[in-house]
């Protein structure tokens, strides 16, 4: 980390949908920012607002104290990190590397490893909340690792995020991950099918959402999600295409852990029918858009 107080400079890696505000956070927080992203758009935003540019992500390890990767999938972690010019190469002894990407646990520990044989430290952090959360800086931090290297990166979590919790040893992150998106896949699923039930049976489904909000159905999928559903704005937000890679981390976790998940299986048919029917880039309450299309065939 820095060695003279001063606030540790931050490479930051995967700039999209969430990586792009919560590296945004960093800076207006004050932290030295280096930014890379695969397409130019996002760095050069970044960099207008005070970020340095560097590239390949060897170089962006090699500046900085701390690295935080936040790319789509578990294959794209390896290759940024385990890749000739990636993090594991350039990274200085005694750096912390952050993976924030939602990836399989046995990706996590893999990248976690390599890092380790360097001199760094590692932690998974995946995370939720959306991009609202990733804007307002209100994300639940999920982080598997050893305690001293949490410790150390607490404020950089604060930053862009506000339940943050150290679960476990490297991957434990990427497990509380997995049990959260099996929760969201299938609320997301049960908010569309009660919708669409209130629809079809000739009731107004934006009263029958308003009315669930006061009771025990109440959960932000219903409030967020569903005013989505109504409103037909299936605009990304949470790709399908990412929760579809989600629950396909979920029943291996599963099946790796020894447990039946019926209902995890049943929430990856689910994305992948929408993500086979080409709903793959649209927001994942477009899972609305499968019952949906039943209840209006009803009308
Ligand atoms: P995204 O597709 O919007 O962004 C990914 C970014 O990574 C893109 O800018 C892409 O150009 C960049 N990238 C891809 N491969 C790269 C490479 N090899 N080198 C450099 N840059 C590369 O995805 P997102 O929605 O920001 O999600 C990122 C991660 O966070 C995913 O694992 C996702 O599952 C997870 N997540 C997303 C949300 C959400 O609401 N969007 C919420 C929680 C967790």
């Amino acid at each position: 980390m820095s060695a003279n107080g001063a606030k540790p400079t931050i490479g930051f890696i995967g700039l999209g949908i969430m990586g792009r505000p919560m590296a945004r956070n960093l800076l207006r927080a004050g932290y030295p920012l280096v930014v890379f992203n695969r397409s130019r758009g996002p760095v050069d935003e970044l960099v207008k607002e005070g970020a340095k540019a560097a590239a390949p992500s060897q170089e962006v390890a090699q500046q900085s104290d701390v690295v935080i990767t936040m790319l789509p999938d578990s294959p794209d972690v390896e290759s940024v990190v385990l890749g000739s010019h990636g993090v594991a190469a350039g990274i200085k002894k005694g750096a912390i590397y952050i993976d924030m990407s939602t990836i399989a646990p046995a990706s996590a520990r893999k990248v976690a490893e390599a890092v380790q044989q360097n001199g760094a430290k590692a932690l998974d952090a995946p995370v939720s909340g959306g991009e609202k959360g990733a804007i307002e800086a209100t994300l639940s931090i999920m982080v598997g690792g050893q305690q001293d290297a949490f410790d150390a990166v607490l404020p950089i979590f604060q930053t862009m995020g506000k339940n943050i919790v150290l679960v476990g040893p490297n991957g434990a992150g990427q497990i509380a991950k997995a049990a959260n998106q099996l929760v969201v896949g299938l609320t997301i699923e049960a908010v569309a099918e009660a919708l669409a039930l209130a629809e079809a049976a000739g009731v107004d489904p934006a009263k029958v959402r308003a009315v669930l909000l006061g009771g025990f159905a109440q959960s932000k999928i219903l409030d967020l999600h569903g005013q989505r559903m109504l409103d037909h704005n299936f605009q990304p937000g949470f790709k399908a295409r990412l929760h579809q890679k989600d629950m396909r981390i979920v029943t291996q976790t599963a099946r790796e852990a020894g447990i039946d998940a019926p209902a995890a299986q049943l929430a990856l048919d689910r994305f992948t029918k929408l993500v086979d029917g080409g709903g793959g880039e649209k927001d994942h309450s477009a899972l609305f858009t499968l019952v949906e299309t039943k209840a209006a065939a009803k009308r």
